[in-house]
């Protein structure tokens, strides 16, 4: 049968509990609560243990990972080991009232790119799992797009920021590394939220980690930025941090939303990714438009612009 089991401890198991608050069940005994959702069962122990059953048991135990007390023994030690820095996040930020942040775009050669910031609070948690919030990865765009309606119309706060192509490629241009383009993106749209939702302050940031944390602080610091307060990284934030699952699905939408816009203006459809369809379309575009037409359209410092030369 498909289930994970943790081991964390008795206070821990007061936020797990919280956390599935809308989906509880009775309580079997020997058990502190059961609650179930549509892909698993959620089952907490006096002892500690808590066992996720069904076909969602990865998805979910994976929220709780990080408090796993017998982790080091289990197959997930890869990410927790390696990823360990300072600005780590304590488990607690998980079920705070937090801010959290992604982007998208970044590997695919036509568009732009994206990020998003959005403040979740405590209250907020059962509707955004009610509509089905978790990493875009595991979504398909129309679904995306589906959900990042319900989040905008449920009004939760939240900010997006875009580096359209001629702007990336002046800046590439200039020597700006798309790691220090996404640092100072991810830094305008926690501003920008910061402000929307002032005097609220967030009780911690948690930024989808696509850098080491000390070569984003350079990155700030090179622009004359200093890094917002309770700040924290971490890779693939999304399955632990439902703020950082929203933000992901809202930035993964407006790059939808763009790639469509952009696809529109150009005449042809754009396909998202480098792949080899991307070279020939980038062909097309050239043999259309001109070479330089690709500075509206495409990070042409991409491989894909060279390729697609070659087909010309
Ligand atoms: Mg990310």
């Amino acid at each position: 049968m498909s289930q994970t089991v943790i081991l964390v401890h008795k206070q821990q198991i007061e936020n797990i509990k919280k956390y599935y608050s809308s989906n509880l069940q009775p309580t079997p005994s020997g058990a502190i609560f059961r609650a179930k959702t549509k892909t698993c069962t959620i089952t907490a122990y006096k002892s500690g243990k808590v066992l996720f059953q069904g076909t969602g048991h990865e998805i979910e135990a994976r929220r709780w990972q990080s408090n796993d007390l017998s982790s080091n023994k289990s197959t997930n030690k890869t990410s927790s080991a390696k990823a360990k820095h300072s600005y780590y996040p304590p488990s607690t930020i998980f079920t705070s009232n937090h801010m959290g942040t992604d982007e998208a775009g970044t590997g695919d050669y036509f568009g732009p790119i994206t990020v998003a910031a959005v403040y979740v609070t405590q209250e907020q948690v059962p509707f955004l799992r009610e509509i089905g919030v978790q990493d875009s990865k595991n979504l398909k765009d129309p679904k995306i797009t589906e959900i990042a309606k319900k989040i905008v119309k449920e009004k939760l706060p939240y900010s997006l920021v875009k580096l359209h192509n001629p702007q990336y490629n002046d800046l590439q241009v200039k020597g700006w590394s798309q790691g220090k383009m996404k640092t100072i993106l991810h830094y305008y749209a926690i501003q920008k939220l910061m402000k929307k939702i002032d005097p609220i302050k967030p009780e911690a940031i948690l930024v989808d980690q696509f850098s080491e944390p000390g070569v984003f602080i350079r990155h700030l610091q090179s622009e004359k930025h200093s890094l917002p307060e309770n700040i924290y990284f971490m890779t693939k934030a999304e399955s632990y941090s439902i703020a950082v699952a929203a933000a992901s699905i809202i930035a993964r939408a407006s790059f939808v939303l763009e790639m469509d816009r952009l696809s529109e203006e150009a005449g042809l459809y754009l396909p998202k990714g480098a792949s080899r369809k991307v070279d020939e379309t980038a062909s097309t575009l050239i043999k259309e438009k001109g070479r330089e037409s690709l500075q509206q359209y495409a990070k042409v410092h991409f491989a894909n612009t060279t390729k697609a030369e070659a087909y010309l």
